[in-house]
Order: structure tokens, then sequence, then C-alpha cells
């Protein structure tokens, strides 16, 4: 009696458990399916223990007949569980989708025989029968066992040879953990007389489960409700197998600004009403929140994407009324059609958010269709990432040199360093290609090192007076003030090489601008080591006089945007603008200087130096040394 006792409180724990699951939403994949079917399996099954189990100890209060249509029923609930174990490992590890209906067949024998063995107990006496002293095991229950170990050793052998399709160690741990919980309680009821025991460690194995599975925080976005970037991921590798559908999606036009303009909080609650209003009107659409204002659905092939696009313009020509503000928000549109054939669930993904980065930058209401060259981008992310990494890793990446003119003797007086890197061929990948990317994957901090010394050490190997340098310019990336100590780690690298600080500009961009409060930190405690800004491409991003007079740059570059559309037009802002900048004392350098014409229209401005094709284009080093010497 001890036993049941004890299992009626994992009994409860499991109708609790049952109620916290149902009450939360889950991504209709065949995983999830599959984890309900074993909690409604696993509570019958421990109901039907707990009562075979009381008309065991309590014979012959049930009588034979029902005392036999228990032990039956709980036979054939305990295989099926066990099988659904099974069932779950397989699909962790995706083994469902490349199954043929032939294997699948064969790996169900086992139960079946075991079924046939449940049934016909009553009659043979096979695996059970009940004698007038209750239940009494059978010549066959061990196959039973074997069935139940023959299922775990299967799991464990899918979960071993597939794991690469597992996210990471913790996931291989979890599946190998659970099953290895439930081989625990077939072993510890093998060498036990009756024991309730095994649900126990059923429902260990069930938490385990949710704890590294189904853990409704892995695939729901806080913020909105709607499922997650990883629930999509989940979500699309299971239907690519089953049908074809249609990828819906919508973005945000210009969210970082907006965000910005709104505020963080105010942002957030329009992010979770759109989430609610798309999950209540559309309830046949699953849609998912793929960060930056990015929402995506996957819909049945024959969703009518036009009306879809009508209805959302004109629901986004309204306001979200959000707790302090209303906030008027414009989308772009992109779908994948279901023609449109791509090997993988990143490669659709990505792909998607290509697409959709088009259509945010095209006319309203245009839905962008994700076309061949959105994979291609793609395509040469992943490259470029791969060209980056073993460049980084192998300190390869290459510094070219441009000059920087005086205006005042039309010398060169400067050089600007730009980071080249190239692909096993020997190609090179442009900085505009590989600066993002290696911004996004935080490499840019030892790349920006590694540049930073190659730098140096081109100024201690040649005497940069023998060139006719005095300084040379080092870009660095906004994303770099996120290291906290990078006034150290500078400060380290020139040390190192010997030489003066002000020899070494270091070039930011106006986005740095954007967290003021980070940039002032940074740049007060590197310019107190002693090194000197310049603001680079001025006119393309955020900043302001007012900013810029916080600020200790010591040159402002012009960007070349800026430069070329004067040259073409005319106009008053950039002389006004230069007028400004040297009233503030501010040196002034116009980039992307392509002609003599626009060296003299810069030159009539007002600017001090001047960087361009028109003098050089960028060169490696000793191509720089060779022929800026001579004119030295
Ligand atoms: P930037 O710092 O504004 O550099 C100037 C860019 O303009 C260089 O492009 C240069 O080759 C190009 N340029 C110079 N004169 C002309 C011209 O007359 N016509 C035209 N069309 N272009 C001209 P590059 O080398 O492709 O670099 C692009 C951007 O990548 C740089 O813009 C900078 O923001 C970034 N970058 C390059 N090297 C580094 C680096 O070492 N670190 C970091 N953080 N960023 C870098
Ligand atoms: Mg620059
Ligand atoms: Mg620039």
């Amino acid at each position: 009696m001890t036993s049941i006792s004890a299992a009626i409180p994992s009994f409860i724990i499991l109708i609790m458990f049952l109620a916290c699951f149902f009450s939360v939403p889950r991504i209709p994949i065949l995983t999830n399916r599959i984890y309900i079917r074993i909690l409604i399996c696993d509570l019958a099954t421990s109901a039907l223990n707990i009562l075979s189990s009381d008309a065991h100890y309590s014979f012959p209060k049930y009588g034979v007949p029902l005392t036999y249509a228990l032990n039956t029923a709980f036979f054939l609930l305990l295989l099926l569980r066990s099988y659904l174990f099974f069932a779950y490992s397989a699909s962790l590890v995706n083994l469902n989708h490349y199954n043929s209906k032939q294997s699948a067949w064969v790996l169900r024998i086992p139960i079946i025989i075991s079924y046939v063995m449940v049934l016909s107990s009553p009659f043979t006496g096979a695996c059970f029968s009940i004698t007038g002293k209750g239940f009494v095991k059978g010549r066959f229950m061990y196959i039973l066992f074997a069935c139940i170990f023959f299922y775990i050793a299967v799991s464990l052998l899918a979960i071993v040879i597939h794991k690469s399709n597992l996210n990471g160690k913790r996931e291989f741990l979890s599946a190998i953990a659970f099953n290895i919980l439930i081989f625990a309680g077939g072993i510890y009821v093998l060498f036990n007389q009756r024991s309730l025991i095994i649900d126990s460690f059923c429902l260990m194995a069930l938490m385990l489960i949710y704890i590294a599975f189904e853990n409704p925080d892995f695939y729901i976005e806080k913020r909105t409700g709607l499922f997650n970037s990883s629930a999509l991921s989940d979500y699309i590798q299971e239907m690519r197998y089953k049908k074809q559908f249609l990828i819906f999606s919508f973005v945000i036009k210009n969210y970082q600004d907006v965000r910005e303009i709104y505020g963080v909080n105010n942002m957030d609650s329009g992010i979770r009403l759109i989430g609610q209003y798309l999950k209540s009107t559309y309830p046949e659409i699953t849609f998912f929140y793929f960060k930056e204002g990015r929402f995506i659905s996957v819909a049945s092939a024959d969703t009518d994407a036009n009306t879809l696009c009508d209805e959302l313009i004109e629901r986004f020509t309204k306001p979200w009324i959000a707790k302090e503000t209303e906030l008027y928000l414009t989308i772009a549109f992109a779908k994948l059609t279901p023609e449109t054939e791509i090997k993988s669930v990143d490669l659709t993904i990505s792909s998607v958010i290509t697409a959709l980065n088009r259509a945010a930058k095209a006319e309203d209401g245009i839905c962008a269709v994700v076309c061949e060259n959105d994979i291609r981008e793609y395509v040469k992310e992943i490259y470029v990432k791969k060209v980056l990494e073993i460049t980084v890793e192998e300190n390869l990446v290459e510094v070219f040199l441009q000059p920087i003119v005086e205006t005042r003797n039309l010398r060169v007086i400067g050089a600007e360093a730009l980071a080249r890197i190239r692909d096993r061929e020997g190609k090179f990948i442009s900085p505009g290609d590989f600066i993002p990317i290696a911004e996004k994957n935080g490499c840019i901090n030892t790349l920006g090192e590694q540049i930073l010394d190659k730098t140096c050490k081109f100024i201690k190997e040649n005497s940069l007076d023998s060139i006719g340098l005095s300084w040379i310019n080092v870009n660095l990336s906004p994303m770099q003030f996120f290291v906290t100590d990078i006034a150290n780690s500078y400060d380290e690298i020139i040390k190192r090489n010997g030489l003066d600080f002000n020899i070494i500009h270091l070039e930011i961009t106006e986005e740095a601008m954007v967290s003021q409060s980070l940039l002032m930190k940074q740049m007060d405690s590197m310019q107190k080591k002693g090194f000197q800004f310049v603001l680079d491409d001025y006119g393309t991003g955020y900043s302001n006089l007012t900013r810029l007079q916080k600020c200790p740059f010591i040159n402002i570059k012009i960007d070349m945007g800026l430069v070329w559309s004067y040259c073409k037009e005319p106009n008053l802002l950039l002389p006004s603008m230069i007028t400004s900048f040297k009233s503030m004392g501010f040196s002034v350098t116009a980039e992307g200087i392509e002609t003599k014409e626009m060296a003299e229209a810069m030159i009539n401005l007002g600017c001090d130096y001047l960087q361009g094709n028109f003098f050089s284009r960028p060169m490696p080093m000793p191509e720089f040394t060779r022929a800026f010497a001579m004119f030295a």
C-alpha cells in the first residue's frame, strides 16, 4: 500500500504540469504534439498503475475480470508510453522526416508483438495471469521489458548518430539523460516486485524534457507573445517535409530610427499591440516575431498575400496606441512563394530577411518576392564570414594606405589605413562587405587591434618623414566602443611599437554619436592616454553642431556624398558647414575627390585636406612607400 500512496503525489504533480503546459501557446510541430501525447498517456498509465496495483494488493476486492481488464490496459499503455518516448527522441533529431514508411513499420514490430502478448494473456497467461493469489507474472513478461529497453536503445542510438540535429551539448546531454531516466525506472521494476516507481522516473523524464526542450521561454518572444525566431526555424524545418507553404512577412520601416524617436518602452508596447492584433485578426496564420520590427508568418500555399498586404497597410494608417504615445508606423512586405525551393532553413529565413531589407528601402506598399539574388546575398554573407574568421584567426588582414593631401601646398601629409581581406583564391573582399559582418559577430575588436598593430609596425619600420607623412588615420568602428578597456588595449599597442600617440589619429563615424554618453566616456579615457580623434563621413549620421562641440575632434571629414552632390550642383549648405566647422576650430577634410575640378572646388571652400582617387587609390604598404618616398 505504501507504494500506492507514494504514487499519488507524482500523479497530482503530473496533472498540474499538464494544466500548465496547456495554458501556454505551443508551436504546432511534431515534437510538441508527441510531448502532449506522452503527457496524456503518462497520466492514464499512472492512473491504471495505481488502480491495477490496488487491485493486486487488495485482491479479490475488484474481482478477476476487472483485475484482468485493469492490468491489460495498464500494460498496453505502459508499452505505448515507451514507444512515444522513442518517437519523441526520434522527432528531436528530425529522424521522422527522413524515415521511410517501411522502416517506421519495422520499428513498430516490437510493440505490435508485445501488444499481441498482452492481449492474449487473459487466455494464455503469457505475460501475466490472475490466479487465486491475485496478479502472477507470466513466462513471457520479460518480452515487455525487452520491448521497453529496445525503444530506449534505439532512441539513444538515434540521438548519438544524429546529434548534429540537436542544438549543442546541452540538448544532446538532456536527450541522453531523459532516456537514461526511463531506463533506470525500467531496470528498477525489472529487479523488484510490482512497483509504481517507474512512473516517478517517467515523470522526472517528462520534467527534464520540459526544461530542456519544451520550455515556452525558448520559443515565445516575451514582448509580443508571438513565437520567436527559433520557433520559426523549427516550424519551417518541419513544414519543408510536409507541404507547400507561403512565407509572408513585413517589417516596420526605419525600425531603429522610430525606436529612437518614440523610445524603447513605447516601441516595445507597440510591438506587443501589433502581435496581439495579428493573433486576433489572423488566427489561422502562425506569426513569428523576428527581431528589429520583423514579423514573419508561415501560411498555407493558397493564402492571398496581396489581400493581406492591403489589410495590413489599411491598419497601419491608424496609430498604435501605446501607454504614453500614439505610434505611427509604416511597413514593407516580402514573401517567399511556395515554388521557390531553398536548400536549408537558415537560407530560407535569411533570404526572407534580405528581401524584407530590400522592400524597406523601396516604395511603400510593395511586396518584395524572394529572388535568386536574396539567396545569393546570404550565401555570400556566409562565405565572407568564413574568410573573415580565418583572416582574424591567422592575422592575415592587409592594410592599404590612401594618401591625404594638404590643400596649402598640395603635398601628401597623412594617409588613411584601410583594411583589406582576401579569400582563398586571393580575391579581395571589400570592407563594405566584411566590416558590418565583423561588427555583428564581434570579431571587429580583434580585427581592429590587428589593423592598428600593422599600421604601427609600418610606421616603426619606415620613417614617416621619409615618405612625407605626419600621421596616419586608423578607422575605429563604433562597435569597438562597447569594449570597456579599449583605451588600455590600444594604448598597449602604441607603446609596444614605441610610437608617439600623435602619429595615429582615430577615425570614428557618426553612428558612434548615437550613444553620446558611451562615446564621451570612451573618447575621454582614450584622449587621456594621448589619442586624437577625427570625425569620419560627416553628413551620413545624426550629429549636430552642439553634439560636435562636446567631442574632442581635431578634424572633420566630409562624406563623399556631400562633396559629390556639391560638385554636381553647388549649394549653400556645404560652404556654410565648412565655415562653421572652421570657426569652431576644426580642420576639414573632403573625401572622395575624383577629379581636378572637385579638388579645386573644395580648396575654394576652404578645406584643409583632400582625399580621393584623384590623388591615389588606397595601395598596399610597400607600394605606398615606393610611390611616396620620391615625393617626400
Ligand atoms: P571610410 O573610412 O570613409 O574610407 C574611405 C573609403 O572611401 C574607402 O573605401 C576608400 O577606398 C574610398 N574612397 C576614397 N577615395 C575615393 C574616391 O575618390 N572615390 C570613391 N568612390 N571612393 C573613394 P573602402 O576602403 O572600401 O572602405 C570603406 C569603408 O569601410 C571605410 O570608409 C570605413 O568605414 C570602413 N573601413 C575600411 N577599413 C576599415 C578598418 O580598418 N576599420 C574599420 N572599422 N572600418 C574600416
Ligand atoms: Mg575612414
Ligand atoms: Mg570616410
